[in-house]
């Protein structure tokens, strides 16, 4: 891949990908192949995994407890 990314060209560890933060405070990257999931290799914002398209079992719980109170 040739990008123009100031990481890459510094060789820097670093991340495409953007990492998802779960309602339990896991954290899990977009990028298959990501090894690390420390914030400073990410310079993507940080998401919830509720505002992501794909549907996480987090929001399930989530949605499953309101309906519980
Ligand atoms: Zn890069
Ligand atoms: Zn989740
Ligand atoms: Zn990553």
């Amino acid at each position: 891949m040739n990008t123009t990314c100031f990481d890459c060209s510094a060789e820097l560890d670093h991340c495409h990908g953007s990492l998802v933060v779960h309602v339990d405070m896991a954290v899990e990257c977009t990028e298959p192949g990501c090894v690390d999931l420390h914030v400073a290799r990410h310079t993507l914002a940080l998401v919830r995994c509720e505002d992501v398209d794909s549907a996480c079992t987090c929001v399930v719980v989530a949605h499953e407890l309101l309906i519980a109170s």
